[in-house]
């Protein structure tokens, strides 16, 4: 395979100290100025995020970096479908960049276009309800743009809950993807019996369903999970309220519906911070999310005790693939005038997956 100039130069900050990482990567990003911002995701490594402009969850880090007219370059230290979210809300002066094309997202990858548009199809020869698509942002661009086209709406784990609630008003059934977990936590929270949610096998015939039991649910939820947040189990609930008697246990919805339903608390990343930074000094809680936010948290409450449900800590090893050494060839490119992995959703998957995004922005 060829190798270009700036890939042949990716190699070159593999020997450099943390000092000169730190050091260059400073000096690049104030040679470029108001023309660059730079975004964190919470699940992002300390060495890389301690350089974000922002810090949050992606649709709050997209929105930042639209409203940022002047950044003409948007670096987004995500995986690959935040900075698809990110492409897809820019404005049309802004170019986006994923400092590692190897950053992706398991969860999102669990739901090919080719498997939803037969899933559609099957679906729609079983049964004669309306059936409306909701996406997790955590989705690529294609299947935002699919949601889009037939009338549905994307969803964040804070608004989950409202826009199945709107879904729900439009037809008699939600297709929800690709997180079966958020799912069903959220429909469970609204009230549907668990038995009204069947699981769609994207590998098996009619979803490993039967007719009937489609026929019956108000909603199908995609069987994709986040492998991070689905490592947390019922017994690690039981083993840290043993070990530390008064712990409260919070839980990302992306969890599994055992282990939210043992929670004390159950809530998006935004949530999780909230609940912890308005806490009384001393409280205590076992996070069951990615691990570089609980150690955040517990760095920046030290009055606190801030640990992880699991022992072993859950990271995510993709968002991990963006290193400080990724981060200074980006920017170093940039100042040189390279944009390099630049990430550039096609116009038509674009349109459609705005609507999407669009649809949820406008459901109060
Ligand atoms: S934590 Fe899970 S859902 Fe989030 S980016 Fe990593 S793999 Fe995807």
């Amino acid at each position: 395979m060829a190798t270009t100039i700036s890939e042949t130069a990716l190699e070159n900050y593999v020997e450099l100290s943390d000092r000169e990482l730190d050091d260059r990567i400073t000096r690049a990003k104030a040679a470029l100025g108001n023309r660059l911002v730079i975004l964190g995701h919470h699940y992002q490594r300390d060495e890389v995020v301690k350089f974000a402009d922002y810090r949050g969850d992606s649709l709050k880090l997209s929105q930042l970096a639209a409203s940022r007219k002047e950044a003409e370059y948007i670096v987004f230290c995500g995986v690959h479908f935040m900075a698809e979210a990110a492409d897809i809300l820019r404005s049309e002066r802004q170019t986006v960049i994923l400092p590692d094309l190897n950053a992706g997202c398991s969860m999102a990858d669990m739901a090919e276009l080719e498997q939803v548009e037969v899933a559609w199809e099957e679906l729609r020869r079983v049964t004669p309800a309306k059936i409306v698509p909701i996406t997790y942002i955590n989705s690529t661009a294609a299947i935002k743009a699919f949601v889009g086209r037939h009338g549905g709406a994307v969803c964040t784990s804070s608004n989950a809950r409202k826009i199945m609630e709107w879904a729900l008003a439009q037809g008699e059934k939600g297709l929800f993807l690709p997180d079966e977990h958020l799912g069903r936590n959220t429909g469970y929270r609204m009230g549907i019996p668990l038995e009204q949610m069947v699981v769609w096998d994207p590998h098996q015939d009619l979803g490993g369903l039967n007719a009937e039991p489609i026929r019956s649910a108000r909603m199908i939820l995609w069987k994709g999970h986040c492998s991070i947040h689905q490592r947390f189990l019922p017994q690690h609930v039981d083993k840290v309220r043993r070990d530390v008697p008064g712990i409260r246990v919070i839980a990302h919805p992306e969890c599994r519906w055992d282990v939210c339903q043992l929670a004390d608390e159950v809530g998006s990343t935004e949530f999780i911070i909230k609940c912890v930074t308005e806490s009384p000094p001393g409280s205590q809680w076992a996070v069951a999310t990615e691990i570089h936010m609980v150690n955040r948290l517990a760095q920046e409450h030290p009055d606190r005790r801030v640990i992880s449900l699991d022992d072993c800590g859950c990271l995510c090893s993709t968002m991990y693939r963006i290193s400080p050494q990724h981060l200074c060839w980006t920017l170093e490119n940039l100042v040189e005038g390279r944009v390099v992995n630049r990430i550039q959703v096609e116009r038509e998957t674009r349109v459609w997956a705005r609507a999407a995004l669009d649809r949820m922005l406008a459901i109060h």
